[in-house]
């Protein structure tokens, strides 16, 4: 396994973890970046999702500046 696919597995079971933490203080579904509800289209498709689909991508990007620059 490449040291990236590990990178992705630790971040997706992060995201998990933070969604169930969620689910417990009744915060689920709401984008933990921008506070606006996450449209349900975007839950049924990715259940764990912890952002809107504009902070996940804007995430994405930050993280990929990040690990450019290490
Ligand atoms: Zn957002």
């Amino acid at each position: 396994m490449r040291f990236a696919e590990i990178e992705v597995d630790r971040v997706r079971l992060s995201e998990i973890e933070q969604a169930q933490q969620r689910m417990g203080d009744g915060r689920y579904g709401i984008c933990v970046d921008c506070g606006e509800d996450i449209p349900r289209e975007r839950l049924l498709a990715r259940p764990m999702a912890i952002r809107c689909a504009s902070c996940q991508a804007a995430a994405e990007l930050h993280r990929r500046r990040h690990d450019a620059a290490i």
